[in-house]
This record gives C-alpha cells, structure tokens and sequence, in this order.
C-alpha cells in the first residue's frame, strides 16, 4: 500500500529501509521533517510496523503557520463562489477516491474496509453541507433601522487555524475540522494522530488536486511537543481538538489561556437505556452493533447497556447468542466485521478490564481474549454482566469491544445513571413507549440522544458535541455551529445624508 508518489518514500538507510516514511505537508508539498524525532506506525492486522512518522518540532510547527498565514489574505478574498466551485470538486475527487483513503484508514487504524467507507461517507456529508457556503455565510441586513441608518451584519473568518485530532477517525474528524474552517476563508494547520497519519496526507494530496491554492492546508505530524507549539502559537487564533478527556481539558485550558478561541471534544462511556417492553432483538442488534463496531474505538460507541426490570436476562441472552457470529479478522478481508485494536499497548490495556472484572464483581459472559486471531492486535468481542457504578470496568472508557450490561429496576434509576456520568456524548433508549422516549429526551443530560438508535452521530447540518466532560467549549463541531466556530461577527452601521444637514452633536447616538 502507498500513500502517494511523494509519501511513499523509503529511506535509504536501516531500520527504515523497508518502511513508509511518513512527513509534513507544508506550502503544498511534502516537507522532510529534521527533528530527528519519529514515530512507528503499524499494520494493527498483522501487529507489523510499517511505517515511521517525523515528529515536528516548535519551528516546524512555526513553518506551517507561516505557510497558511501567507496564504490567508488572497484565501480570504476568493470569492464565494469561487470557494463553493472548489468545494464541489474536492467532494467529487474525495467521493471518486474514497476507496484508496479508505484502504489507507485498514492498513494503519484496523477497522474493516466497509467501517472505513462509512467514515469517508460521514465526513463527505460535511463537506457536502460546506459547498453550501455561500448560504451558509449569509448574514442579515436592517434597513432604516434608524432614520436614514441602515444596520447589518458580517461574518468573518478568523485567519490561521489549527485541528488536532484523535487516531479512531483519521479521515472524518479532520473533514470535520478542516471543511468548514477553509469553506469559511480560514487557513488551516493539522496535527493528526501520530498512531495513523496518513490520512491527512491523502488528503493534503486531494485538496491540492482539487486546485487548493498551497499553504491553506498544511499538516505537521507530532506528539506533545507538536500540539504545545500548536498551542503556545500566537499567530493560531483558534484550536479545534477532538481526543481524550484529560488532553482535551488540558488543550482548552491551554488555548485559551493564550486567547485563542477553542472546541475541545473528549471522551464518552455511552448508556444505552432498554426498557421492559423494547424489542429485545432489535436493541440486542442494536447493542452489538455499536457496542463492538470499530472494535468499540468510536466515541458514540455503546459501552454500557442498561437493562431496565425483567429486560435483563433476555438481552443477555440475546446479545451472548450474537457474539460468535461476529466475524473477527484483518480488515482488508472481505468477511471480516470487526477488526483489530489500534496498537499492541491499547490491545492489552482493553484486555486488562476483563481479567480485572471478577475482582470487581462483574460477570464475565464472553471472554474476548480467548480465540482471538494470535498476529496483530485483536481482542474477541466481550460481554461483562452485574456492572455497577464505582466499578473500572463501570467508569473508565475502556475504547475497546467490551460491553457491560448494569441492571437497574426503573426507568428513573436508569436515567439518573446517565445523568451522574462525568460524561454526556451520545445516549439511546429503546422503548416501544413515545411518551417516555419524549421524557427521556427532556430529562436526559448528554449532547446526542438517539431513540431507537444506537450511535445517534448527527447528519451534517446539525452539529456534534457532548457535554459535561466531553466537550470543553461552548460551540460543538460542524453544522452551523462549526460555521460560527470558525467565523465572526462585525455588525456594520451605515448612513449616507446630505452633508448639508451635517451638524456636531455630542450626545450619545440614539435612534430616530
Ligand atoms: P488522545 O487524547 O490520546 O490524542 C488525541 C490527540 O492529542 C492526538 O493528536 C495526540 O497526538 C494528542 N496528544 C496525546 N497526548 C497528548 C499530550 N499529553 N499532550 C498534548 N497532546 C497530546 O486520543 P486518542 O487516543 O487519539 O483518541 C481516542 C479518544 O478520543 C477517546 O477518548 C475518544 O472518546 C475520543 N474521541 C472523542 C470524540 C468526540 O467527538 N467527543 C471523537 C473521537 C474520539
């Protein structure tokens, strides 16, 4: 697999002979990192690295904000419709080319080819939704708001940009960054995971096929000290970030410390709510498909099923009579529905929630460590019963196919559940019930609600965000709130008298 004549490029000399060689996009072309400093990337499937990525350093980070604040004022007065047009074909060549990036996404994330198609579609959505951006920049006009005065309202872009962003959707995530913030007027500046780069190289590629002028998106690769530069960088005048909790927290606070403008996405432990009188196959479906689809590495998710009442013994049973038919493997192969964990490390770490689970008093029905595939990094689907609060296995987000069910007796003590979690990314009930699936949506304190679905990620003219400590910020990704992220306002007071009716009057502006 290559990323592209220009990233595919060997070293020459041990140990990277046989690897990808992975780097920045600076300007518009490939940039050869001097840090010294790299990364391995892996084939999650076969547990082989494959690859190594530069780390940037504080003046590389310093080169790509260069190169997109040079490219901001001509970027910024490109017309509209000269923008919308490149929209248009950047959604054409992504959506022709959606299957290489997406055999990009198997090779270095783990998750099956028909997962990652489903992520470029998801993020294709937003880009969609962006060549709508004349409409969506429209801004409002008052005429006569005052004799003769008439008021309106601008928005701006706000300059050089930057999105950081997590290994478990190495496409979407970044389109859902990038898109809107260039459709905008922005420049942008990228730091992608360091576990699964090449994606943002491919589309660096794209954007510049599409005819993107160079320097509006540039990508550096890094760890801390990359995202530090990012953040510490006063010419950045915003920060999207979408990642753990505790980094999350640590970017917003940091970012904005230094007055930059910043959304920052964490992490999730998703509920799902199934009452008495749901249909038990249809959430135990439900269950197993968000609970164990990406190998449970999706911020929405499902990690905990909460069994309402006499529910309980039949979903399980339910979900246990599914699991074996979940089929385990690499993800390039046509088969396979679930793939491996991301690394060696993430693998065991996932794996020590089951073997700490009897400690804690949790039921282990399916264990996924046994007649896992041997090479690479997989773990079986796992289903732990009797999970309750105060738990590991209740309160961490384990990111891995490990699904817990807590029993509970009511509908309030379910709710209330979801409602103490530090977290508040996505939640669903399953109820035949509308009233109190309308309850349900009232009372429920999370950002995303789905009824009768399981993973309820919002079409792209709505906009994705939690709450409480999964998102920090007030302004949630894409859809018109990304619009608004990424742009302000200037509200414009204008009048045109005579001048022969042109007095000094010191008194405070009234209307008239
Ligand atoms: P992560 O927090 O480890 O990494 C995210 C980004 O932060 C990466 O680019 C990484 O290089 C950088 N980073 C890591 N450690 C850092 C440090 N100490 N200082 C500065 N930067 C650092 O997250 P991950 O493991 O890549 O992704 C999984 C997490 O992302 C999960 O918690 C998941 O729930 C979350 N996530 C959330 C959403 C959402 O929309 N809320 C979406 C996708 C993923």
């Amino acid at each position: 697999m290559t990323t592209g004549k220009t990233l595919a490029r060997s070293r020459e000399l041990p140990p990277w002979d046989s690897l990808r060689y992975i780097t920045h996009w600076v300007g518009g072309r490939s940039v050869e990192g001097a840090s010294g400093r790299s990364g391995p990337v892996y084939n999650p499937a076969t547990g082989r690295q494959t690859g190594a990525v530069d780390f940037a350093t504080v003046e590389e980070v310093d080169a790509a904000v260069q190169a997109a604040k040079a490219a901001f004022p001509a970027w910024r007065a490109t017309s509209l419709a000269k923008r919308a047009e490149l929209f248009f074909r950047i959604r054409e060549l992504v959506h022709e080319r959606r299957e290489e990036v997406a055999r990009i996404l198997v090779s270095e994330h783990g998750k099956v080819f028909s997962d990652a198609l489903g992520e470029v579609t998801r993020g294709l959505e937003v880009i969609e939704y962006c060549c709508g951006l004349p409409t969506l920049l429209k801004s409002e006009y008052s005429e006569q708001a005052s004799t003769g005065i008439d008021v309106y309202s601008i928005r701006q872009p706000l300059g050089v940009v930057a999105g950081i962003t997590p290994f478990n959707f190495p496409a979407m995530v970044p389109m859902w960054m990038w898109a809107p913030a260039i459709a905008c007027g922005n420049t942008f500046v990228l730091k992608p995971s360091e576990k699964d780069p090449s994606a943002s190289l491919w589309t660096a590629e794209v954007l510049k096929e599409a005819g993107l002028p160079d320097g509006v998106f540039n990508v550096v690769m890094g760890d801390k000290v990359a995202v530090d530069a990012v953040l510490e960088h006063p010419e950045i005048a915003a920060v999207s970030f979408v990642g753990s909790t505790p980094i999350a927290k640590y970017v917003y606070e940091t970012a904005t410390a230094k007055g930059k403008r910043c959304q920052a996405l964490g992490g999730a432990k998703n509920h799902m709510i199934v009452l008495p009188d749901a249909d038990v196959d249809m959430a135990a479906d439900a269950a197993v498909s968000a609970g164990y689809g990406s190998a449970g590495e999706r911020c929405m998710a499902v990690s905990l099923v909460v069994a309402v009442g006499d529910v309980a013994d039949k979903l399980r049973a339910a979900i246990e009579e599914r699991i074996p038919q979940v089929k385990v493997g690499d993800g390039m192969l046509p088969d396979s529905e679930m793939g491996p964990l991301v690394t060696r490390e993430h693998r065991d770490k996932v794996a020590s929630y089951v073997e700490g689970a009897p400690g804690e008093g949790a039921t282990v029905v399916v264990d996924g460590r046994e007649g896992a595939p041997a090479e690479g990094f997989f773990l079986n689907p796992t289903l732990l019963d009797n999970v309750t609060p105060g738990m590991r296995a209740y309160a961490d987000e384990i990111f891995g196919p490990v699904l817990g069910i807590t029993r509970v007796d009511t509908y309030d003590e379910a709710v209330r559940l979801v409602n103490e979690s530090p977290y508040g990314n996505g939640t669903a009930i399953f109820t035949r019930d509308g009233g109190v699936a309308r309850q349900f949506q009232f009372d429920v304190q999370a950002g995303m609600v789905g009824i009768n679905v399981p993973i309820p990620v919002p079409v792209a003219y709505y906009s994705f965000g939690g709450w409480k400590a999964s998102l920090f910020g007030d302004r949630h990704v894409y859809g018109p709130e990304g619009i608004d992220f990424y742009t302000r306002g200037k509200v414009v007071t204008s009048r045109w008298p005579d001048p022969a009716t042109s007095k000094v009057d010191l008194g405070f502006p009234q209307t008239k």
